[in-house]
């Protein structure tokens, strides 16, 4: 007994199938547990076109983003068709879908005469409305069942900084916020359903949390009220050894420490929010990642785990990125500048200089871009560091080169020389431009060619499963 949060991913939750699953999972877990606190992602890809239609708003293409939206629209209420609920219930809904897209219609309508400033946050005053519908389907399924839910909008839970498009929440405010609308809905023995992704500033404006955020809000919703364990329900069987799409024989993973799996979202493994980590691991809260279709099984579990001496490579993760270099050897501190202003203008993410180095006649600065970003990032960043690099005489000489950064997670890697040496013997032929372990101890990242990527995925998993 204790409390548990349970944040539903979008792929868990966009047919009636999976709600079905979502709805016994649901009545399974509040015989075991004192308190039930679920997060609701966006369906499956709404995320996507809210965004498409906030450019197209920009853009003043009316057409475009009313198509958008009113395919969100027929998409939700053929959900909510399907679902066993009361006409009562189902017409309470529906008001609430037209009352919501049509708000956001009307932000659209202002959004091409927007000066920047005003933009991003007109992008977040929309982007997460995906949330608030199906945190209202998933706790009206709830009540038809005989539980007591209520879906709770995060803007009045959240209070985070101003970046908008990856804002973090400040957690003191943030808790007093939930002692005040979350906890007394506990008390009564209610099951809130709060948005995911979203949070507002402390002046009250609408924020996001950067892209998969409703992990971090599980996370920061599981800190604030000291919850037992958090769960992670998804459509996979946990954290895997390897991007299954990219890996075949990828395999599930039964435990990693905080350590090993902030690395892994770090370095590109999709299925958690990179900044959920932290508040977690200050706090010892046990985290589990589940699929929704096989709630039998154990997943993965994220705990405060001893190294494993006998499995040195647990996983190999890839994400994209971008080196700089230029044929000369000095100082590198403007293009770190230009970088993280880049960045943080294409992307509203902070850049992270992953790794420098400089010989006599060479210097190479290379950074990741993070999946929060979203996935047009890469292409948004380059071509805006291009275009910047020429313009100032003292990066001028500096030409970018899209890259893929390889990690092998592995605990305690500076006590295991030999898995680094195997890591590096196994990619004997394959160029690499740089490498880095990282201060955690726990990864090995190598930066290659985008084409070597896959290569090289390949071959260290070949070291995962030989050495596992
Ligand atoms: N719906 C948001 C996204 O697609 C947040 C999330 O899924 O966690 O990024
Ligand atoms: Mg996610």
């Amino acid at each position: 007994m204790g409390t548990l949060v349970m944040k539903f991913g979008g792929s868990s939750i966009g047919t009636t199938t999976a709600l079905t699953q979502v709805l016994s999972i649901v009545l399974h877990e509040r015989e075991e547990w004192d308190r039930l606190v679920l997060v609701a992602s966006a369906l499956d890809g709404v995320t996507d076109a809210l965004i498409e239609a906030a450019h197209l708003a920009q853009l003043g293409n009316q057409r475009g983003y009313r198509r958008i939206i009113a395919n969100l629209r027929t998409r939700h209420l053929a959900l909510i068709e399907e679902l066993p609920l009361s006409t009562t219930e189902r017409t309470a809904i529906q008001a609430d879908i037209d009352r919501l897209l049509f708000d956001m219609l009307d932000v659209y309508q202002n959004m091409s005469q927007m000066a920047e400033a005003n933009l991003q946050q007109a992008f977040d005053a929309t982007i997460g409305v995906g949330e608030k519908l199906s945190a209202r389907i998933i706790a009206a399924l709830l009540r038809q069942n005989e539980l007591r839910s209520v879906a709770i909008d995060s803007t009045s839970l959240l209070i985070t900084d101003e970046v908008y498009g990856n804002a973090s929440p400040n957690l003191a405010l943030t808790k007093a916020q939930i002692t005040e609308n979350l906890l007394p809905i506990l008390e009564r023995g209610i099951i809130p359903v709060v948005t995911g992704f979203i949070g507002a500033t402390k002046s009250g404006k609408p924020t996001t949390l950067g892209r998969g955020g409703s992990d971090y809000t599980a996370s920061v919703l599981g800190v604030c009220i000291n919850t037992n364990e958090i769960w992670i329900w998804t459509d996979v069987d946990g954290m895997m050894s390897a991007d299954p799409r990219e890996i075949p024989n990828a395999r599930v993973i039964p435990a990693l420490s905080y350590e090993e799996v902030a690395e892994m979202a770090y370095f590109g493994a999709r299925i958690l929010h990179a900044r959920m980590i932290g508040p977690l691991r200050e706090q010892r809260i046990p985290l589990r990642v589940k699929n929704v279709f096989k709630p039998q099984q154990s997943g993965t579990l994220i705990h405060n785990l001893p190294p494993e001496r006998s499995r040195p490579i647990k996983a190999v993760t890839s994400i994209p990125g971008l080196a700089l270099m230029t044929e000369r050897s000095g100082v590198i501190s403007p293009i770190s500048a230009l970088v993280d202003k880049t960045l943080f203008m294409t992307a509203h993410n902070q850049a992270d200089v992953m790794i420098s180095s400089q010989s006599s006649t060479r210097s190479l600065v290379c950074f990741l871009i993070p999946t929060s970003a979203g996935p047009d990032a890469v292409h948004t960043t380059r071509q805006t560091l291009e275009e910047n690099l020429n313009e100032n005489p003292e990066t001028q000489a500096w030409t970018i080169q899209p890259v893929s950064i390889v990690t092998a997670i592995s605990a305690n890697l500076d006590e295991f020389p030999q898995a680094m040496a195997n890591i590096v013997q196994v990619l004997g032929g394959i160029r690499i431009i740089a490498m880095a372990q990282g201060p955690s101890n726990c990864s090995l990242s190598l930066v290659v060619d985008t084409h070597n990527a896959e290569e090289t995925l390949e071959r260290i998993h070949q070291l995962v499963i030989s050495t596992g």
